[in-house]
């Protein structure tokens, strides 16, 4: 099927439902950290489908194993042992912190946050989840639930039950006031990514650690976002040099695949007993051969390195751009925010780097936010930069 950009706004216009604003793009093909319009356009793409494409396009050694793959075998039912399922759950438990070594294989990450919920609830006996104001942990209705903006919660409020308590990004007296015995698991982002990129201190997050263990509770770190060396370490939380009970993966694990993970200890997961959780598709071979080779490219191209030092660089050179346009450079490793003065300066710079050829992304209304693929090179950045200082 060819289409040109006409022709597919007409045709999703009539068939899809309207719930996303898109941009007056559609693009055919990726090479690395570039994309690709039906008129040949090149996009140097500081997106990556949402911090998704962390090994960048069409990568050799995924393409040539997705196709080997899909040759032999895409989807077998859970009913019977899946190979490539099991050597990814060895893989991802290799570079988890401390003990957290058993997977359950899902296919998003708000599943995966529901699948951390169901965990916690059924492990503790208690149905209390808290999470932090201005988190996102997804959109279906637990993980909404969980998602501490009326934003994105309002109108659906129906489905959302009395489970969830929101408490102060970065405050642990907030935590402390609101944990007791009734608390099944503490929530937390290791960096906020969709509330503007924004973190709190290492102390905040071993208070929370103590906190849940002091009182019983799972700590549930989301890495949906910061998971799998886009921070510049393997996971977000090794940041701060805590280890949670249970951590969520999903966007960068796949490299495109559709997969999530939630990541616990040997002794949290026994609580899911056979028929206990589940899904049709997770962890089907065609997705967990692919999240295996994302894995394998990050360690051997040391993409986590090249994450922690570019993105020092890059924060370096923005932190020192002097505009009044720019109130904040913040994040670590190759989850950049940069504040800007307004939602119309965002939107501004947004525009004038596409016509640029730069693809960046605005969360949270006026942060930049620069999440490329992790293979993106010194070169890249320097054409994002002076392009940047431009536009600024
Ligand atoms: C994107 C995101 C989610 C939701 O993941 P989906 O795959 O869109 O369901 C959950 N938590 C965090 C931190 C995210 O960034």
């Amino acid at each position: 099927m060819k289409m040109d950009l006409k022709k597919i706004k007409e045709t999703g216009a009539e068939y899809l439902f309207q719930n996303y604003g898109r941009a007056e793009l559609a693009f055919t093909h990726g090479k690395g950290a570039y994309l690709y319009d039906a008129e040949g356009r090149e996009y140097l793409d500081l997106v990556a489908g949402i911090a998704v494409n962390s090994i960048g396009h069409s990568h050799p050694r995924w393409v040539e194993a997705m196709r080997d793959q899909v040759s032999k075998l895409a989807h077998v039912s859970n009913l019977y042992h899946v190979g490539e399922q099991a050597e990814l759950a060895e893989k991802v438990a290799a570079i988890a912190p401390g003990g957290l070594k058993r997977s359950l294989f899902v296919n998003s990450g708000a599943e995966a946050n529901e699948g951390a919920m169901k965990l916690a609830v059924r492990y503790t006996g208690r149905g209390k989840i808290m999470s932090a104001l201005n988190g996102f942990h997804g959109r279906t209705s637990a993980s909404l639930g969980a998602t501490g903006q009326t934003k994105y919660q309002e109108t659906f409020e129906p489905l959302i039950s009395g489970a969830y308590r929101y408490y102060g990004f970065g405050d642990i007296e907030s935590v402390k006031g609101m944990i007791g015995k009734d608390t099944a698991a503490v929530m937390v982002e290791p960096i906020q990514g969709e509330g503007g990129v924004v973190t709190a201190s290492a102390d905040f997050f071993k208070g929370v650690r103590d906190l849940c263990t002091d009182n019983g509770a799972l700590m549930v770190a989301d890495e949906v976002q910061t998971g799998v060396g886009r921070t510049g370490r393997w996971f977000g939380m090794d940041l701060h040099g805590v280890v949670p009970d249970v951590m969520t993966l999903a966007k960068g694990l796949g490299g495109g695949a559709p997969i999530g993970a939630v990541v616990t200890t040997d002794e949290i997961s026994k609580v899911m007993t056979p028929g206990s959780h589940g899904t049709t598709f997770g962890g089907n071979p065609l997705v967990t051969r692919s999240a295996s080779v994302v894995i394998d490219v990050i360690r051997e191209e040391g993409l986590v390195g090249n994450a922690d030092g570019l993105g020092r660089e890059w924060m370096a050179e923005l932190g020192a751009i002097r505009s009044d346009k720019v109130r904040d450079v913040r994040g670590s490793g190759l989850m950049i925010g940069v504040e800007l003065d307004s939602e119309a300066t965002a939107a501004a710079v947004k525009g004038a780097m596409l016509d640029k050829g730069i693809l960046v992304n605005v969360c949270h209304g006026n942060v930049l936010r620069l999440i490329p693929p992790l293979i993106i090179s010194r070169g890249q950045k320097d054409a994002f930069m002076s392009a940047f200082k431009d536009v600024i």
